[in-house]
């Protein structure tokens, strides 16, 4: 019996995947999407569970909005859901054991301010902005003024992203600036505050599955692919596991051939050599994969649902530089998930990056539990201290700890990456954060890495060309 063939094959239904596959299936070409999670894992890491009448997030809090995930709804023809960030200040800060605000510093500060971040953003080109790729936030910002109030902010801008790198300000500036442009062109003003989805992160992933079903376009939950099939240096399809499996660990699955001209692998970055083989990569390739999956900051998430108002005076996030218990610096914020408005979320993260956890396959050794497990604890500490009656009062509470995203260091980002048409292999495409074209990290960035790789599939591939000539030999 003949292969089933599509004219893409797209591996992974994270935002990278769906998003990639909402513009394919606009434009007409005959996609298929494999996932090898459940339904209830479609949008990837931006997916969102669901307690007690409430959306609660894979791990997503705040999406840095850059325009691209509002580009690709607006040519799908959806509207995004809701932002439910209220608050439009910068918060608080809790340094040296007292809270900070963040607005009477920048309001000190604003023509300064106004000058170099709008400057920046909206007066150089991407261009010009791709130059400050390597160069970290803290170089930037100290070469072009010495006014404390202006550093301070932009100290905890590059802490903000940056999160508890040992550098706290290392965090690339070309990154920073160009996901501000893309927002500022996209949407015709400057980002005040992050995107919190209503209906959870997951909501985002409803809207691009919905518009791949309309333009007849397929979705396979429980399909785990176990390699991109690459013959002299062309894509021929992908394998699909199938039949009977994890009796035993070992156990050898049966695979299915799946034939596709196109095949774009929108798995995380940590999980691309399961199904490409390094073989089949140029060594410059296979060595900057290699060398980006090193970079993953992995996330700690405490989120508490809460129905007692007077507990969160909702003045925006806040972040704690060292909590008093942990040591350690972590972000908190209100989010309204629940379907009841007289109760709502609130979320705590923490960052750890690669010196803390070297390689993320160690990260479910009994050891790292135990750490993670004191860890945990320490940081409940730090919230009992500093915001009484959350935890006691809590209707219940989630802990949760993955690998988030790649760290945004300078030379990490931008021309550091890769390009999503994968070097020296026809037909392969590769969509996510370690893309060139995501230029920022997450969400936005996943959905930047979507539109190029699109653009560049519909450029070489086009609708009605010979990438479709196998449609009808379907099974
Ligand atoms: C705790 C946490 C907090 C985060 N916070 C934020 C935030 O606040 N803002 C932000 O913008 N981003 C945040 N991120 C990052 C963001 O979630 C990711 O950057 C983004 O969702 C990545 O999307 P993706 O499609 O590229 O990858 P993924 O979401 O990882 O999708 C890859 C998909 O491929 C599937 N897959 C893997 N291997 C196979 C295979 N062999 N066959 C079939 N399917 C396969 C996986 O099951 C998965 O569904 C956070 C992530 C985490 C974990």
């Amino acid at each position: 019996m003949a292969n089933e063939t599509f004219d893409v094959v797209i591996v992974g239904g994270g935002m990278g995947g769906l998003n990639l596959a909402a513009l394919l299936t606009q434009a007409g070409k005959r996609v298929l999407v494999l996932e090898r999670g459940g339904q209830e894992s479609l949008g990837g890491r931006a997916a969102s569970g669901r307690i007690g009448g409430a959306a609660v997030d894979n791990g997503i809090k705040g999406l840095i909005m850059s325009g691209s995930q509002d580009e690709i709804y607006r040519r799908i023809g959806k509207t995004l859901p809701e932002n439910v960030c209220k608050w439009t200040n910068s918060g608080q800060i809790y340094m040296n054991g007292e809270w900070r605000e963040l607005d009477p510093l920048l309001q000190r500060a604003m023509d300064e301010f106004l000058r170099i971040y709008k400057g920046t953003a909206v007066d150089s080109s991407y261009e010009q902005l791709e130059d400050l790729d390597a160069i970290s936030i803290k170089k930037f910002i100290t070469d072009r003024t010495d006014n404390r109030d202006i550093i301070d902010f932009f100290d905890y801008l590059g802490w903000l992203f940056g999160g508890t790198l040992p550098e706290a300000t290392d965090y690339s500036a070309g990154s920073l600036f160009y996901s501000i442009k893309k927002q500022v062109d996209a949407n015709g003003f400057m980002p005040s505050q992050s995107y919190w989805v209503k209906g959870g992160s997951g909501a985002i992933a409803k809207g691009l599955i919905e518009a791949i079903k309309e333009n007849g376009g397929e979705i396979r939950t429980g399909s785990s692919v176990s390699h991109i099939v690459i013959e002299d240096g062309r894509v021929r399809g992908v394998e699909v596991e199938c039949g009977d499996k994890r009796v035993v660990p070992t156990q050898l699955v049966d695979t299915k051939r799946i034939d596709a001209p196109v095949v774009a692998s929108a798995v995380a970055i940590w999980d691309i050599f399961n199904i490409v083989s390094e073989d089949d990569l140029s060594p410059w390739f296979r060595d900057r994969i290699e060398h980006l999956h090193r970079k993953t900051l992995n996330l700690c998430t405490l989120t508490y649902g809460v129905d007692r108002a007077d507990l969160w005076d909702d003045s925006g996030q806040r972040w704690v530089q060292k909590g008093p218990v942990s040591g350690r610096p972590w972000c908190a914020s209100d989010l309204r998930y629940f379907d009841d408005e007289e109760r709502y979320e609130i979320s705590f993260w923490m960052q750890l990056g690669w010196w803390d956890k070297p390689n993320i396959f160690e990260m479910r050794k009994a050891a790292h539990k135990i750490a993670l497990r004191k860890l945990f604890d320490d940081w409940e500490g730090d919230v009992a201290s500093l915001f009484p009656g959350i935890a006691e009062n809590a209707l219940w509470k989630v802990r949760s700890f993955g690998p988030a995203t790649l760290i945004e260091t300078p030379g990490n980002v931008g021309r550091a990456l890769v390009d999503v048409e994968a070097e020296g292999i026809e037909g392969l495409y590769l969509v996510g954060e370690r893309t060139s074209a995501a230029k920022i990290m997450g969400v936005y960035g996943s959905a930047h890495a979507a539109l190029a790789a699109s653009d560049k599939i519909l450029q070489k591939y086009p609708v009605g060309s010979g990438s479709s000539a196998g449609v009808s030999a379907s099974a």
